[in-house]
């Protein structure tokens, strides 16, 4: 394959050949081979292909199929009972499925709320956070949970009478074990729309990932559905994959502010990653998590390639300790622009300027990577690069602007290796695998709105896996 007239580094015109899942040649002029297929880029950069630090590429392919119960699409009660009162149960899993709730909607859901709504399906609606699922009364009574003398999973909370309330915290591994998934979820759609924005690689960071969703991953993409190199997280017992396309990833560790974990049993998980030579990603979204997790990576002694996932309120004394150990964090600034409005809100106004940081990081001298913690965050990653350009919310509000990047360094972002966000940004050069995402302008214009409308031509392990019509 010969990609002609790029511009790579702000050199242009330049000709550049892939051959064998690598770039091969970069030179003024290059002449096709026989048989060799030619990409006219007429001019447009030609970058690292994106990678996406942080994403839970199962959930993404469900939520294609799942109905979206929180904003933007649903945002008062009225909506949401609109939305569910069309809605009909999914024919292979005989449940409709809700995703992306959010108090500000309805309030606190429970199953009585749900049985006004939905008295006669299944229906099960995930929290925005991921951590919550409320059932209704034909839910729980399908999974055997909806009397008073019911054994219910740890998690599984009561009302005021003992009865099954339908709020189910952090069950997720018993809900999967109940089967209400309809598996596996089809990650073909998955592998093209990241493709469309880009993508040539994604880390998977979901905490719960085991032999069974890698072997399903791997799969994926041996087929082809997922082009895309990945990078999986996950338990302690995850396998290695034995494909090259997909890589072991750190163990996930999430912790909550609700229940931190005994500092001494964090240590022992993060020591018996360490030993493993595998490097742990923990999740941080508060101040006391962030503290916890700081304190045992000091402990623990760093490994090189440990992260903290999200650090979504990182105040100075907690900056000069994470600068103080080997970490990398991971940011979706594509929260502030989603989300940026109702921070402004709830979030308490001491935290407010260190909500998301970026530019922060990087004065302190701890490496950033960047993931849109799709299906939780928006997938585009041309958003999230803007939103850490701008920082502005959806309706308008600037959220830090003494945190805003450059173009250069929010791409930075998501051009740093998948197995190793906190090194340097790949560069396109010879020798260098030719995941490539080809825009169709040169970066002077690109610079100004970073977003997905511009990619041209998307290449992963040399193959052209997508193209703008
Ligand atoms: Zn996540």
């Amino acid at each position: 394959m010969l990609i002609r007239e790029v511009e790579i580094d702000g050199q242009a015109p330049l000709d550049v050949r892939l051959q064998e899942g690598r770039v091969q040649e970069i030179a003024r002029s290059l002449e096709p081979g026989t048989g060799e297929s030619v990409f006219p880029a007429r001019g447009g950069v030609l970058l690292p292909g994106l990678h996406d630090h942080h994403i839970h590429l199962m959930a993404l392919a469900a939520r294609r199929t799942s109905l979206p119960c929180g904003p933007p699409e649903v945002r008062d009660s009225a909506a949401l009972a609109r939305q569910l009162e069309q809605a009909r149960p999914d024919p292979r899993s005989g449940w409709i499925r809700g995703v992306g709730y959010h108090d500000s909607v309805a309030g606190p859901l429970d199953r009585w709320t749900l049985d006004a709504w939905v008295p006669e399906h299944r229906l099960r609606i995930q929290h925005r956070s991921g951590a919550l699922w409320i059932l209704n009364s034909a839910g729980l009574e399908a999974l055997g949970i909806d009397a008073a003398d019911c054994v219910l999973p740890p998690g599984a909370q009561r009302d005021a009478r003992g009865l099954p309330d339908g709020r189910l915290l952090r069950c997720d591994d018993w809900l999967r074990a109940q089967s209400t998934e309809q598996e596996p979820p089809d990650l073909r759609p998955v592998g093209q729309q990241l493709a469309a924005f880009g993508v040539t690689g994604v880390t998977d960071a979901t905490p719960h990932n085991g032999a069974e969703e890698l072997s399903m991953l791997s799969r994926a993409s041996q087929e082809g559905a997922l082009p895309q190199r990945l990078c999986v997280m996950g338990r302690r017992d995850l396998p290695c994959s034995g494909n090259p396309r997909v890589e072991r990833g750190a163990l996930k560790l999430w912790i909550s502010e609700h229940e931190l974990p005994d500092l001494r049993d964090l240590l022992r998980e993060i020591e018996g990653a360490h030993e493993a030579d595998r490097p742990v990603a923990i999740h941080c979204v508060t101040r006391s998590e962030l503290v916890l997790a700081a304190s045992a990576l000091a402990t623990a002694g760093g490994h090189p390639r440990d992260r903290i996932e999200h650090a979504a309120i990182t105040p100075p004394d907690l900056m000069e300790q994470l600068a103080r150990i080997p970490v990398t964090v991971v940011t979706q600034p594509n929260f502030l622009w989603e989300r940026g409005d109702r921070y402004a809100r709830e979030v308490d106004p001491g935290d407010l300027p260190w909500l998301y940081r970026c530019r922060g990081f990087e004065e302190a001298g701890v490496s950033l990577a960047g993931g849109t913690d799709a299906p939780f965050g928006n997938p585009d990653p041309w958003r999230a690069m803007q939103a850490a350009v701008e920082r502005c919310s959806e309706g308008g509000l600037c959220l830090g602007g003494e945190e805003r990047l450059r173009p250069e360094e929010a791409l930075a972002l998501f051009t740093r290796p998948l197995e190793d966000p906190g090194a340097a940004p790949r560069r396109v050069e010879p020798g260098a695998p030719a995941d490539l995402c080809l825009l169709d302008r040169p970066w002077t214009r690109a610079r100004d709105s970073l977003e997905a409308d511009c990619v041209a031509a998307t290449f992963c392990d040399g193959k052209l896996v997508w193209r703008a019509r």
